[in-house]
């Protein structure tokens, strides 16, 4: 016999997890709640979690409004160290731009958070809900849709009836591949090599470098720390991966500069591949995807959960209605809704996001010139980078409630 939800959610990493928290809290009057399952593959603290790992991700804004209106920023903020300074630059080049946080009128215009410090934070917090059934370690090994309910079997032979079923399962997602949904996918040929850096300094800038290679970030963390993302080519990064520390530091050093003074330690280094993926639809018969599973963008802008966490927020107000309304959270209306009102973000950011890459990685020199160009008119005229900060803050699908 088959245990009965509302809703299953597949992937309890950073949507899974906001997403099950967002709907365990939603109560109708007479007391009416969701029934969630939470299925993930991996227990929140394990070493190289796929979702929690040693990657920092910087939180713009408008999704420490989202959060806090969670009720989840609270637990995360003493985990969190505020950006209180962007500043672009281009490497050989003049152009650059600088936003702070007192020009927009915020104490900060985003915050970096680290992954594996994030995790446990979430479990803890589902944990403490009795309306969510953590299956974990388990994972989905398939499904079957009937017309009032899915069935889903999991790995350890386990199965359970939902009424709609969330993919948030990442790029890889078996919910989308079990329901055949098309994916394009457009490899980078670039690696993003990731690592914590200890440096002399630590003023709480993030800084964005443009290389002709590829872009390098540095995120401000606590501990004079700061948080590595470099793009390069994977030859380069498999090179980069097999250096010694010393040669490793000496080699960022040169790429990077001095802004932050010496770089003085490495940690672990990761690398990972970068593409983009897009669902070519994010919706079928009682099911729908969110997050990473939905589309998978390149780390350059910093927009992929910041993405994903206004499709946990759309979706979550959604189901909220339906539960005050007592009707199905699996219905064609609610899904064509979520799926109508998600595609105008989904869209611009994955475009945009898209054409910053292909503009940051060309080292023809009419691109450069004409991207330090794009750089400075930013900087010069705020009307331009206001339209950037409103981006970079998560307020351009609206500024949050
Ligand atoms: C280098 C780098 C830097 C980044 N920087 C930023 C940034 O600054 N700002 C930002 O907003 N975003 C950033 N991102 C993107 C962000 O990290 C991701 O968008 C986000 O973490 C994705 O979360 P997710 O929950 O959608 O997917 P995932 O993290 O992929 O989680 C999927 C979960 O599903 C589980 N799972 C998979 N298959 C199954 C199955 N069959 N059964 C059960 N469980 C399953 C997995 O174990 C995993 O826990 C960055 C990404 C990279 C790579």
């Amino acid at each position: 016999m088959a245990e009965q939800y509302d809703i299953a959610i597949v992937g309890g990493a950073m949507a899974g997890a906001t997403l099950a928290l967002a709907l365990a809290s939603q109560r109708r009057p007479d007391g009416g709640r969701w029934s969630v399952a939470l299925i993930e593959a991996h227990p929140s603290a394990e070493p190289h979690h796929p979702g929690y790992d040693s990657r920092a991700i910087a939180l713009a804004e408008g999704s420490v409004r989202r959060l806090e209106r969670l009720g989840l920023w609270p637990a995360l903020r003493s985990h969190a160290q505020p950006i209180d300074q962007i500043q672009v630059s281009d490497r050989g080049h003049f152009g650059g731009l600088t936003m702070t946080a007192d020009e927009y009128g915020v104490d900060a215009l985003g915050q970096v958070v680290e992954l594996e410090r994030v995790g446990p934070v979430l479990w803890q917090a589902l944990s403490r809900h009795d309306n969510i059934t953590l299956y974990c370690p388990d994972g989905l090994a398939s499904f079957s849709q009937q017309q009032d309910r899915i069935t889903l079997t999991l790995n350890s032979g386990t199965r359970i009836d939902a009424r709609l079923v969330v993919g948030a399962d990442g790029t890889g997602s078996a919910v989308r591949q079990q329901l055949n949904l098309g994916l394009e996918r457009q490899p980078y040929h670039q690696h993003a090599l990731i690592a914590n850096i200890s440096c002399d300094d630590h003023p709480g800038i993030a800084f964005e470098r443009f290389t002709s290679e590829g872009p390098l970030a540095l995120l401000p963390m606590n501990d004079r720390r700061y948080s590595l993302v470099w793009v390069q080519s994977p030859g380069e990064a498999a090179r980069r991966m097999a250096l010694s520390d010393n040669a490793f530091l000496t080699e960022l050093q040169a790429a990077f500069g001095y802004r932050l003074g010496a770089l003085t330690k490495v940690g672990q280094r990761v690398e990972y591949p970068l593409a983009l993926c897009r669902a070519e639809r994010t919706t079928h018969h009682r099911c729908v995807l969110v997050g990473n599973a939905a589309q998978t963008v390149h780390p350059i802008a910093g927009q992929g959960f910041n993405l994903g966490l206004r499709d946990v927020e759309a979706l979550a107000d959604r189901l909220n209605a339906a539960l005050q309304s007592d009707s199905d959270p699996g219905s064609f209306a609610l899904l064509a809704e979520y799926a109508e009102a998600r595609a105008p973000d989904r869209s611009r950011v994955t475009a945009a996001t898209d054409a910053l890459v292909k503009l940051f990685s060309n080292p023809v020199r009419a691109m450069a010139l004409g991207r330090n160009l794009g750089l400075l008119t930013l900087a010069l005229f705020p009307d331009f980078k206001a339209g950037l900060a409103k981006s970079a803050m998560g307020w351009s699908g609206g500024r949050p409630r």
